[in-house]
């Protein structure tokens, strides 16, 4: 059976970050399509970025049908979402890191709903707009791409694609790339226009202690570099898939050993000990297995 690829911000950031735990998360043949994966195994931090959007994903739907929330509603769904997405957590989280993690949530959580543009939906400003979710995937190809924008505004004659990122990283060096695979959604959709110059595209992220957006115009030429860039990263993720079936020891570590202490393969990878020594291990491993052909 021909495997399919898949393609995330999530999972390109993973891949990047440590092979080996993307080949753990993602890239096991038995594990295809596992962006659905159970959220077990996810850091309590992480669940509760993802309660954060969740929550504006409920409350945009609602603001949609007219409704507003009050902040003691916000504060119950934030709550309510952090439960539910932590409550088969494989980590132990204690009343007071609940309470701490709900006290991040609910502070970046004001600061979103002061972003410009949500202060415009709140204020009526924008007549035509949509939100979709960025965990269904586009199938292009025969591969599964999770790049639909959140957020689409149309303003004036161009449709604003908005994605929000509850925590961005500086060494994100491919922002623009990334940004161009929205447009690459909204052309195959059927329901906007096909040239890329009808867009604008926006990134909005938490990044040391603001939300923080850059905007970009995409072409026929970005949008072009996109698709190449997508197909390589999936080329190479294929690659990597082939060789941990084939190998799973030789499978490169992380690139850093901050990402072992937050991984959930630590315990039962050697990177997870000691990187620098599993480094060295797996070195010699390759060389024994080299001289032996
Ligand atoms: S423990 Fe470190 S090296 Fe091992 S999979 Fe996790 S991040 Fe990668």
């Amino acid at each position: 059976m021909k495997t399919k690829s898949e393609w995330s911000r999530t999972q390109k950031s993973l891949f990047l970050q440590c092979p080996r735990a993307w080949y753990l998360q993602y890239g096991e043949t038995n594990k295809q399509f596992s962006n659905r994966r159970n959220l077990s195994s996810q850091r309590p931090w992480n669940l509760m970025l993802r309660a954060i959007k969740d929550t504006m994903m409920d409350q945009l739907d609602d603001l949609h049908q007219g409704k507003e929330w009050s902040r003691m509603l916000i504060q119950h769904q934030l709550r309510s979402n952090l439960n539910e997405n932590t409550k088969n957590s494989i980590y132990e989280i204690s009343p007071r890191k609940r309470d701490a993690l709900l006290k991040f949530a609910n502070n970046r959580y004001a600061g979103l709903w002061r972003t410009r543009i949500l202060r415009e939906l709140k204020a009526r400003k924008h007549p035509q707009w949509h939100t979709f979710d960025r965990r269904e995937p586009v199938n292009i190809e025969g591969n599964l791409l999770f790049i639909a924008p959140d957020l689409v505004v149309r303003v004036q004659n161009k449709w604003h694609l908005f994605r929000f990122d509850m925590q961005s990283s500086r060494e994100n060096i491919c922002k623009e790339e990334e940004a161009n695979a929205m447009a690459i959604w909204a052309i195959q959709h059927g329901g906007f226009h096909s040239s890329p110059s009808a867009f604008k595209l926006h990134t909005i992220g938490w990044l040391q202690g603001y939300w923080q957006q850059n905007t970009f115009e995409p072409s026929t030429s970005s949008v072009s570099q996109c698709q190449r860039l997508l197909t390589i990263d999936m080329k190479a993720m294929k690659g990597l898939r082939d060789a941990g079936n084939h190998n799973l020891a030789l499978i490169p570590l992380a690139r850093h050993h901050r990402t072992c202490q937050t991984c959930a393969f630590r315990k039962s990878c050697p990177g997870g000990n000691d990187l620098v020594d599993a480094k060295k291990e797996q070195t010699l491993l390759e060389l024994s297995l080299r001289n032996d052909y």
